[in-house]
C-alpha cells in the first residue's frame, strides 16, 4: 500500500479459496494491514495469513441473511480509515464481480478517502480451472457470461433470450436456490433440455465437489449442493471428466 497516514483503504480480492491463488499484492497487503474487514467467502487458510496483530472485523454476508448491512460496512471502512489505520477490505473472488466493491468505493470518494483496488481471481475463473472446465473452447463455446442467479427484489429480470445460445457458456453465481427458474427459462428460450451443466461446490478448496447433469436435471444436483457453489451451463462442462485434475 502507499505508505501514508492519510486515510486509505485497499480493496482486495482474495480469490475463490485456495490461498495460493492470492496475488502477491494481496498477500503483501494482508500481512501489513492494521484492520482487515472481511466476508464469509474469505477462506480460513487465507485469514491465517493475515498480520496476527491486525484487528479483524467479520462482516460476512449470506443471501437473505446479511450480518452487517452494506451501509454499515461502508461506515466501518470510513471510520477505520479516518483513525489513520491501514485498512484492507478483503472480499472473496474479485471485488468488482458481484462483490459490491463499487458501492464501497463510492462511499470512500464521498469522504475523500484514498483507495486502491487489487483484483482477485473470480470464482468462475478459479473454480472452472480446478474443475477442468475451460470456459471457452473452439469446439464448444466462443463466449462466456457471468450472471447473478439470485433475483434482486426490485432488480431487473434476467434477459433469458440473450442467454440461450448453443455456443455460449453461462456461469451463474448465487444460483443454487434459483436452479428451477434457471432450468425452466433456459429451456423455454431454446436451450436443449439435454444441454450439459455442472455445479462446482467450494471450488479450489480441499472440499471441492463437482456435480454434473443435463439441464433438465439441474434441480437434482442443485438440491445436493451447498453454498458457495457455481452453476455452469454449456457443452464445455462435458470436458470435466476428461480434464479433471484437482483432487
Ligand atoms: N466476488 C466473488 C463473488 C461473490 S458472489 C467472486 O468474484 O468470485 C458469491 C457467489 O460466488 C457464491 O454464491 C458462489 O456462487 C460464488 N463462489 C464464490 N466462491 C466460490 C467457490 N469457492 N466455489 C464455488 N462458488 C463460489
Amino acid at each position: 500500500m502507499t505508505a501514508s497516514h492519510s486515510p486509505f483503504v485497499s480493496l482486495v480480492g482474495a480469490g475463490p479459496g485456495d490461498p495460493e491463488l492470492l496475488t502477491l499484492k494481496a498477500y503483501r497487503l494482508i500481512q501489513a494491514a492494521d484492520v482487515v474487514v472481511y466476508d464469509r467467502l474469505v477462506s480460513d487458510e487465507i485469514m491465517a495469513l493475515v498480520n496476527p496483530d491486525a484487528e479483524l472485523l467479520f462482516v460476512g454476508k449470506k443471501l437473505s441473511q446479511h450480518c452487517v448491512p452494506q451501509d454499515q460496512i461502508n461506515q466501518i471502512l470510513v471510520d477505520k480509515a479516518l483513525e489513520g489505520k491501514h485498512v484492507v477490505r478483503l472480499k472473496g473472488g474479485d471485488t468488482f464481480i458481484f462483490g459490491r466493491g463499487g458501492e464501497e468505493l463510492e462511499t470512500l470518494v464521498e469522504h475523500n478517502i484514498g483507495f486502491e483496488v487489487v483484483p482477485g481471481i473470480t470464482a468462475a475463473s478459479g473454480c472452472s480451472a480446478y474443475a477442468g472446465i475451460p470456459l471457452t473452447h473452439r469446439d464448444h463455446a466462443q463466449s462466456v457470461q457471468f450472471i447473478a442467479g439470485h433475483l434482486k427484489k426490485e432488480g431487473r429480470d434476467i434477459e433469458w433470450q440473450s442467454l440461450a445460445h448453443n455456443n455460449h457458456t453461462l456461469v451463474f453465481y448465487m444460483g443454487l436456490k434459483q436452479a428451477p427458474v434457471i432450468k425452466t427459462n433456459l429451456i423455454a428460450h431454446g436451450l436443449a433440455s439435454d444441454t450439459p451443466c455442472a455445479i462446482i461446490e467450494r471450488g479450489t478448496t480441499s472440499q471441492q465437489r463437482v456435480l454434473t447433469a443435463q439441464l433438465c436435471d439441474l434441480e437434482d444436483i442443485a438440491n445436493q449442493a451447498i453454498s458457495p457453489s457455481l452453476i455452469i451451463v454449456g457443452s464445455v462442462t462435458r470436458l470435466h471428466k476428461k480434464l479433471s485434475w484437482f483432487k
